[in-house]
């Protein structure tokens, strides 16, 4: 009779270490009570989804906030999936929005005692486990085709028995093992798989530390967990990681919820601890029908975290929208800390909103935009000048044609008390400052200038006539005063309130001269304060510009 023992050293000859051995070589850490293992685990499939972002930056705050470690694994396993060099990427990505891991994968290399940290290097690791199993019965070798599992799908249908390769449907499990060897030695293909003890029909209880305690049915099935392949699926080689890279908390998308019972059953088999798990919320958006939907990699555009990298979102801007998103009351602290760091929040898993969560975009930008006008002149041109450099010729060019000028234009009523908020993205950058460039600004009078049309074209020409006398060596108010000095002369009301009590007596007031002025030196209605262009623009380009306009309007 051939016993499991000799199965399992016929499929593997060559694996001589034992769990034990691994127990040896990874250790349990030695941290301070309290200190919480935390693991990001993407795999390299070229994309960072805005969702997994939001789980990185909890790992990665979770481990902070105890003095815990925080890991990067790479989960390569799935080989069809994979794009070449894209972990490499998301390490640079993750690196712009300030999460980076105290050990594990870090893109061109390694770190830390509990490697190696990209799965498809841990096979060895894998094979000791599952041979393991197959030694203690647990495991078995499968031979069963596609079309024999289409056949049992079938059939498990017709009888409308839950799908799955379990029970009496687990044609493999039972096989003698010397049918078993035979097989193998007769080259036949296989999969290992997991021989479950559990039963669908009863409840086991699970605690999740942002779901609280709840029932889900055992597992039943008999999960591949090596494949033909000679890699490991998901559902094993993570329990296998988890354990000897002493996680002690999986944080993980709300997805794998569903097939908890199988790592429950899994860490149990295996007599080790399970970790904690704390399954985030689902990121939902409401789309143009008002209907609530998981945010998608293919719909949407702010589910990709390059989205918010190529149009030249602050970092700071989304992680701190994103923390907002994991616990609503970081809003509060952050407002209240003038969103300067986070390092005194402490974030709550009992505080998520287990619904899923709403990703809106008008708050992003809010907080960007906060973000952003807190900088100096000098912080927000580098910032600029680093992401144009990459993403965007058009603001590159601007900011290196005259770095001195373009910083200018960045300080108006910034670095003071409350700053203008501008801007929530650099890409927006060339639009609104764009005219204080003369290629631009020729290319922008082109249309027609929005004037108020209650003015004649020999209205405004004399108005922006006499405007050329305005004195731009004074103080803001006193620059003022006098713009208003000049307009009453030229008939307009000092104020409002003369005008209304009179609308007949004047051509307007002051505020619409400061708006023939905006229009004449920006093209547009709505731009930077007036004074600060003007002081930009420089007297002499300022009454170029009129001249260019009067002409303009003959
Ligand atoms: N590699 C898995 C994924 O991409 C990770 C799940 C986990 O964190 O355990 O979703």
């Amino acid at each position: 009779m051939i016993t499991n023992k000799q199965l399992a050293d016929y499929i593997f000859p060559e694996v001589k270490e034992t769990i034990e051995d691994l127990e040896k070589r990874y250790p349990n850490r030695n941290l301070p009570e309290g200190a919480e293992v935390t693991r990001f685990a993407p795999s390299p499939t070229g994309f960072l989804h805005t969702g997994s972002l939001f789980m990185s930056m909890i790992c990665h705050k979770i481990a902070k906030q105890t003095n815990g470690v925080f890991y990067i694994r790479l989960e390569d396993t799935d080989t069809k999936r994979e794009i070449e060099g894209s972990g490499l990427e998301l390490l640079k990505q993750l690196k712009a929005f300030n999460i980076v891991p105290d050990e594990g994968y870090l893109g061109d290399h390694e770190i830390g005692n509990y490697g190696p940290y990209i799965q498809s290097k841990r096979a060895d690791i894998y094979r000791v486990v599952i041979k393991h199993l197959l030694e203690q019965g647990l495991a078995y070798p499968c031979f069963c085709s596609t079309d024999d599992l289409a056949e049992i799908r079938k059939l498990q249908e017709s009888k409308k028995e839950n799908p799955g390769y379990y029970g009496k449907y687990a044609r493999c499990r039972d096989l003698s093992n010397e049918e078993r060897m035979e097989r193998i030695k007769n080259g036949d293909p296989f999969v290992i798989r997991f021989r479950s003890s559990g039963d669908y029909h009863n409840k086991i209880q699970v605690h999740d530390m942002v779901h609280g305690d709840f029932e889900i049915a055992q597992n039943d099935q008999d999960i591949v967990i090596y494949k033909s392949d000679k890699l490991p699926t998901y559902h094993f080689a993570h329990v296998v990681d988890d354990h000897f890279m002493r996680t002690t908390t999986v944080i993980r998308g709300g997805e794998w919820i569903a097939s908890l019972p199988i790592h429950v059953e899994l860490f149990a088999t295996l007599g080790w601890k399970a970790p904690n798990y704390a399954h985030m919320p689902v990121i939902m958006k409401v789309d143009e029908n008002g209907n609530k939907r998981k945010l998608s990699k293919r719909k949407d555009t702010e589910a990709a975290v390059s989205y918010f990298v190529e149009e030249g979102y602050p970092a700071e801007g989304l992680i701190i929208y994103l923390m907002t998103l994991a616990n609503s009351n970081f809003e509060q602290y952050i407002l209240d800390n003038k969103l300067e760091g986070m390092d005194n929040f402490k974030l709550a898993f009992d505080k998520f909103a287990i619904d899923g969560s709403l990703f809106d975009m008008g708050k992003v930008n809010f907080f960007s935009k906060e973000f952003l006008g807190k900088l100096n002149k000098h912080e927000i041109t580098l910032r600029a000048k680093a992401y144009a450099e990459k993403y965007n010729p058009k603001l590159y060019d601007l900011i290196t044609r005259d770095e001195k000028y373009f910083e200018e234009i960045m300080n108006i009523e910034r670095e003071k008390e409350n700053p203008r908020k501008d801007y929530e993205k650099f890409s927006i950058i060339p639009d609104v400052i764009g005219f204080f460039y003369d290629d631009i600004y020729s290319e922008l009078i082109k249309e027609p200038l929005p004037f108020n049309e209650k003015f004649s074209k020999e209205v405004i020409a004399s108005t922006l006539t006499a405007m050329k006398e305005l004195n731009l060596d004074l103080d803001e108010q006193s620059w003022f005063n006098n713009m208003k000095e000049i307009a009453v002369k030229e008939g307009y009301a000092a104020n409002n309130k003369e005008f209304k009590a009179n609308p007949e007596a004047y051509k307007g007031t002051v505020g619409d001269v400061a708006e023939l002025l905006r229009i004449t030196f920006t093209a547009r209605k709505n731009a930077p304060n007036l004074y600060y262009v003007m002081k930009i623009l420089g007297k002499e380009k300022c009454n170029k510009r009129i001249d260019t306009v009067i002409s303009l309007l003959k």
